[in-house]
């Protein structure tokens, strides 16, 4: 039985299980792999203090060899259910293992949100990709559409101009959200076209993706563009549905929890980072917030016994 499990090993979990550590918590990190959203990012990081510029793959590093320090055990799987037990927690993993604790840390984070449109399962890894860091390069010399009007989508446009011919990037709204610095960017590399009020409709192709179908907003009438890549960029998804039966949800699947502890409607129970409600969604809040969450459940072991 272990004093704590911690689920995720992004920025959230990672510096969790730090912390646990340092209170001689006996912690089990559990991570599907270990970067969590970090790894999408295709710029460099120029916001998490004490690094004017780094690499998102750096910094995850850096994290990692820290945890990996510490006497915490880890095991990458995925945790498929939550559930309590008396006063203790039953974690059951993909692997049907089963590993009890007297608290559960849920750093879950998000997965990109899905455009729901047809031809996007279907050519998943056969033009349609979520990770232009993971993707960008087998664009090379080719046109691809970025959706999404955000700074993510504006960062993936950035980063495909040394490889793409030409980048669209589709907005469904009538302004893209991207900050200043991200949109004098694009703006600067004259290879990006912006089209807003352009909902994506349908992505078709034979064997790979051959074109992208968006409905113009603006005159009502449906579009075609020639493209052989469609990053989607349009938000991320909360990865929640493990706990469901154990904490309430706010209407973005978000785990509702304590701004000062983490702590959500079940006692012993913690949600820390991404997946929980928290408006700003940072490395360094989801660091704030595992530190936060192992410190309150020390204090909630504490008071247990
Ligand atoms: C493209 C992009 C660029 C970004 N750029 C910046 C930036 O420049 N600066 C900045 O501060 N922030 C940036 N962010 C936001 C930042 O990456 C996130 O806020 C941060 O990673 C959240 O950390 P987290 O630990 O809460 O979740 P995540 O990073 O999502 O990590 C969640 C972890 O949980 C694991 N996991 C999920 N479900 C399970 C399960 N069932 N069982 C086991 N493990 C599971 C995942 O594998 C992952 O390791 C960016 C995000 C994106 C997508």
């Amino acid at each position: 039985m272990y004093d704590l499990i911690i689920i995720g090993g992004g920025p959230a979990g990672i510096t969790a299980g730090i912390y646990a550590a340092r209170q001689k918590l006996n912690t089990l990190l559990i991570t599907k792999s270990f970067g969590g959203q970090m790894l999408k990012k295709s710029g460099m990081i120029e916001n998490y203090p004490g690094f004017e510029e780094i690499s998102a793959s750096e910094l995850i590093q850096k994290f990692e060899r820290q945890l990996r320090k510490q006497k915490v055990d880890i095991k990458i799987n995925e945790a498929m259910k939550v559930k309590k037990i008396g006063g203790h927690f039953l974690v059951i993993t993909k692997s049907k293992n089963r590993f009890e604790s007297g608290a559960v840390i849920v750093a879950s984070g998000a997965d990109p949100r899905l455009l729901r449109v047809p031809g996007e399962k279907e050519f998943l890894g056969r033009g349609v990709s979520y990770c232009v860091t993971c993707d960008g390069p087998l664009f090379e010399g080719k046109t691809v559409a970025v959706i999404g009007g955000g700074n993510s989508a504006f960062e993936a446009a950035i980063f495909l101009v040394k490889l793409a011919r030409k980048i669209y990037i589709l907005e469904s709204g009538e302004n893209v959200r991207a900050d200043a610095k991200n949109q004098e960017r694009v703006k600067k590399t004259g290879k990006v076209e912006i089209i807003t009020k352009a909902k994506a409709k349908e992505i078709k192709g034979e064997k790979f993706v051959n074109c992208l179908i968006y409905l113009d907003r603006k005159t009502g009438k449906e579009k075609t563009l020639a493209v052989e890549g469609v990053f989607v960029e349009i938000g991320t998804q909360p990865a929640t549905s493990f706990v469901k039966n154990l904490v309430d949800f706010n209407e973005r699947d978000e785990i509702v929890a304590e701004f000062e502890t983490c702590q959500t409607k079940t006692p012993g129970l913690f949600a820390a980072g991404d997946c929980n409600v928290g408006r700003f969604k940072q490395i360094v809040t989801a660091c704030g917030e595992g530190a936060k969450a192992s410190l309150a459940v020390y204090d909630y072991l504490q008071n247990k016994l």
